[in-house]
């Protein structure tokens, strides 16, 4: 299992770096977005670092330590965790009273532990502090700010909470700082941990930057024509494991690709090597039973010791120099050499006992014995032939023994630096590489070194172990520094092989190339994709600004200098200048000269954030005609949500207004016509009742009494009804203002509605304040008129013998008169419309005829005083109306 993850680490790593980056980018769009929270960019940055970092990982994963790629490493390490716990900090401390709660100080432990550890164990232990503390550190801050965050605004940050989860997880990853304990523990290798989570990172990040693309006007353009919101997340959800899966499969392909070509390559070469081998051996067992046939050797073993030994040396010579490059030697039943070819050798053999040697052996009992050693006497690494010598009646006499040197095949090991040539024990007898000599493959233990150092087959060795696993055939070998295919070729029954370990780089190099392809293809699709929204947002842009353009208002855009930079077809039309007039000048040239400050104050609102709505004031156009228009300002903001310009929509009222002005005159006019014909008939009316005219009948009186009271009620309305015309569209009176005494109005009002108070019972209380002068600068008239009318529904909405009570306070350069009755009251839910035109309440038609227009004119007139008019009702119980107006 961990083999097989080792085999994918450049897959894993390559991921998780992408996963990183695109967590980082993600994060700039967000940040795009949610321009108010700057701290997204140290958490962008972070993504990006994490992923430059992680490629960095692959690079030396590829290409084994470098001391300047591991510097930084370790530098891309730190410094984005740093990143990450200063958005952390940044987040935490956001909205905090005390900044120095999350404040600058916090680095001050870390810099300490940081230098700490860095002057007292160098990049490594750096390294580990680093993720003991300030990674864990960092990925806790992070997590809770993220916690916190999606806990503050609610529904639509819910992506947020997974993300704080995984950041924790993170953190809690990178204590794992033994990668090798944790993959022998756990079977897989901590970065596939690190990539699913780096994964899930982005994941969620993604999800929430779909979810904050609601508020983008784009998106919200774009949306019903494209895919929805939902059928996006669907389709990421599914392609990006496929993608992951094809990549997968893809990069397997390219590195069993490189495999092939490997394993070819390599069986070439070890062939050849093997070949030489068998052809050793060949040539050594042929000439060693070529030597037993010579009778000389027959000869000086059965005579006794001084024998003459000239002839059998003269054969061994001939067929040492003939065929092989190597020794000839004749071995007695003791194991005695007593003739050699190398007898003039300093290293001769002559004399020496080689009876411990397995060939020895083996030939005495009449075995052909191969063996290969390293020589006791020459120190030359050989293989030896031995074949026993028989006399006549077929008794064992000697060994002939031929021992071919291995120089030669060592030499061409050289070449092929990783080959070796290893015993059945996976003792290295014979390599290109020193280091490999003499070595085992795996572990021996003491006893089997122990007898391979008495059996004298290797020489010196230490038999130090090479490998952890042991290296099998056609597989891929990695150690720290290097990474090999092996191959290996049996040489004979006895389990000799030869293995060559082939630099296995191709296979990275080839995967690298997928990664590559695979790096290609994601640029193109996201650049494609970008390319796509683009053209997406040109579009809307250009229909938007058609929308503008063909708008029947004037649309006007100006930066906050003044200068214009939309002027559309509406402003043409409206002012008579053209655009190409207008663009890049100011509006004075359409404002009277007495407005101008006002368009100042104006655009002083707008550069504080400010709307206006519906402003109406007059322009002029070019022929130098005033009109009247309504504008409405809004402030226009970039991308990073400052004000750059003020956007106008002016509209061209003047009709409206002369329209409103005809309605008025008529509703006056009719007035003042219908008010001569009314007092006639009030006059005539009053006749008939008084007598004077001669005595009615009682029914007569009556109507004629109806006929008075509705002629009066008509009066009433006409009246009102001038009132309201003098009222001009924006609620204004046109008023005649003097220095005037309050309570003198007030006692006079209170006079004229004495007789409708006796009729009705009720009893009037002046306050006491209200008797001493009260000075206000107002149009006594209209002020009269809307006492009249206050202290005339307090009555006529009163009870029998009701009591209503008038006071008047100072307070704060305003004068404050209430009026308090204890009547039938205003009921809630009617309240909010009392000062509506024509509004009455429901239980107070009983109470009596009314017109519904008192209010309305009263609150008008109080408001074009500076005043306020305002009430306060419960029905059953009664009504107090307040009024206020300015002191003088
Ligand atoms: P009118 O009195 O001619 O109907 P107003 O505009 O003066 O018209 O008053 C509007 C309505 O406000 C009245 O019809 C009545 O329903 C309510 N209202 C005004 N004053 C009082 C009051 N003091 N007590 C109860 N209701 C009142």
């Amino acid at each position: 299992m961990t083999e097989f993850f080792q085999g994918q680490m450049d897959f894993i790593l390559f991921f998780t770096g992408l996963a990183f980056f695109f967590f980082g980018f993600t994060f700039l769009l967000i940040y795009q977005i949610e321009k108010k929270e700057h701290s997204w960019k140290f958490l962008a940055s972070f993504g990006i670092l994490r992923g430059i970092y992680q490629w960095l990982l692959l690079v030396q994963w590829m290409y084994f330590h470098h001391a300047v790629l591991s510097a930084a490493i370790i530098g891309l390490d730190i410094l984005s965790f740093v990143l990450l716990f200063e958005f952390g900090r940044r987040g935490l401390r956001e909205g905090k009273k005390p900044s120095r709660m999350w404040g600058l100080w916090m680095y001050v432990p870390l810099i300490l532990l940081f230098a700490y550890a860095f002057f007292a164990g160098g990049g490594h232990i750096l390294d580990t502090v680093l993720h003991l503390t300030v990674s864990l550190l960092a990925c806790l801050l992070a997590g809770i700010y993220f916690w916190h965050y999606a806990a503050k605004r609610g529904m639509e940050k819910m992506f947020m909470h997974p993300i704080a989860v995984l950041f924790v997880l993170y953190g809690a990853s990178q204590f794992f700082i033994d990668e090798k304990a944790f993959a022998v523990l756990t079977g897989f290798p901590i970065h596939l941990v690190y990539n699913v989570l780096a994964f899930l990172i982005f994941l969620f990040a993604w999800l929430q930057y779909l979810a904050f693309l609601k508020h983008d006007i784009f998106s919200q353009q774009t949306e019903t024509k494209t895919l929805s919101r939902t059928q996006k997340i669907l389709s990421f959800l599914v392609l990006v494991p496929i993608v992951y899966v094809i990549s997968f499969f893809f990069l397997n392909f390219l590195g069993s690709l490189a495999k092939m070509e490997l394993k070819n390559e390599s069986n070439a070469i070890v062939s050849v090597a093997s070949e030489n081998f068998k052809h050793v051996m060949i040539t050594a067992k042929n000439t060693v039973s070529l030597l037993v046939s010579f009778p000389e050797f027959v000869e000086i073993l059965s005579a006794t010791s001084s024998g003459n030994t000239d002839q059998a040396s003269i054969v061994l010579d001939q067929c040492s120099v003939v065929s092989i490059d190597g020794v000839c030697y004749i071995m007695n039943t003791d194991g005695v050499v007593i003739a050699s070819s190398n007898r003039f050798a300093p290293d001769s053999f002559m004399g020496k006992n080689y009876a411990f040697r397995p060939y020895f052996t083996e030939a005495m009992q009449d075995k052909p014995g191969e063996y290969f050693a390293l020589g006791v006497t020459s120190n030359i690494p050989g293989y030896y032939a031995a074949h026993a010598i028989k006399n006549v009646r077929q008794k064992i006499v000697g060994v002939a023994v031929v021992k071919i040197n291995l120089n030669a095949i060592e030499d061409v090991l050289h070449t092929y630096q990783h080959m070796c040539f290893v015993s059945p024990e996976g003792v290295v007898f014979l390599s290109g590489d020193p280091r490999f000599k003499g070595n085992t493959f795996l572990p021996l233990s003491e006893s089997e070194k122990q007898t391979l150092v008495k059996r004298q087959q290797f020489g010196s060795s230490t038999f130090q172990p090479l490998f952890e696993t042991y290296p099998l055939k056609d597989t891929v070998m990695r150690s720290d520094k290097d990474v090999v295919y092996v191959t290996s070729a049996q040489i004979n029954g006895g389990g000799w092989s030869v293995v060559y370990f082939h630099g296995a780089q191709k296979i990275y190099q080839y995967r690298l190339f997928g990664i590559v392809l695979i790096l290609l293809f994601y640029i193109f699709i996201i650049a494609s994709l970008i390319i796509l929204q683009m053209l997406k947002r040109n579009a809307i842009f250009a229909y938007f600004a058609s929308v503008i353009y063909a708008s029947q208002d004037a649309v006007i855009g100006k930066k906050l200098n003044g200068e214009i930079e939309v002027w559309n077809e509406g402003a043409e039309r409206l002012y008579g200048y053209t655009s190409k007039e207008m663009i890049g000048k100011t509006c004075d040239v359409l404002h009277p000269t007495n407005e101008r400050d006002h368009e100042k104050t104006m655009m002083e609102r707008i550069r504080q954030g400010g709307a206006i709505e519906n402003f109406e004031m007059q322009h002029l156009n070019k022929k130098g005609e005033l009109i009247d228009v309504s504008v409405s300002m809004s402030p226009i903001k970039d991308v990073n949500d400052e004000i750059v310009g003020v956007s106008l929509v002016v509209r061209d009222i003047s009709r409206a207004k002369k329209l409103e002005k005809m309605k008025a005159e008529f509703v006056s006019i009719a007035s003042h016509q219908l008010r001569t014909p009314l007092t006639g008939i009030k006059w005539f009316s009053e006749l008939l009742l008084n007598g004077r005219v001669g005595g009615l009948k009682n029914a007569q009186k009556e109507y004629v009494k109806q006929i008075a009271e509705s002629n009066q009620r008509m009066i009433n309305l006409v009246n009102d009804l001038l009132e309201v015309s003098h009222i001009d569209a924006e609620g204004k009176f046109v008023m005649h203002k003097k220095q005037e005494d309050f309570s003198e109005i007030l006692e006079q009002v209170v006079e004229q509605l004495s007789v409708m108070q006796k009729t009705k019972h009720v009893h009037i209380r002046l306050g006491k304040t209200c008797k001493s002068k009260i000075l206000l600068t107002i149009d006594s008239i209209k002020i009269q008129q809307v006492l009249q009318n206050l202290l005339f529904n307090a009555i006529k909405f009163s009870h029998e013998n009701g009591i209503i009570d008038i006071s008047c306070n100072k307070e704060k350069k305003q004068l404050v008169c209430s009026i308090r009755d204890r009547g039938i009251g205003i009921p809630a839910q009617q309240q909010a419309r009392i000062f509506e035109k024509f509004f009455r309440a429901d239980n107070s038609v009983d109470a009596g005829g009314g017109t519904g227009l008192g209010l309305f004119i009263a609150k008008s007139v109080v408001e074009a005083h500076g005043g306020k008019i305002w009430f306060e009702s419960e029905e059953g119980k009664g009504t107090t109306f307040f009024l206020s107006l300015p002191l003088a």
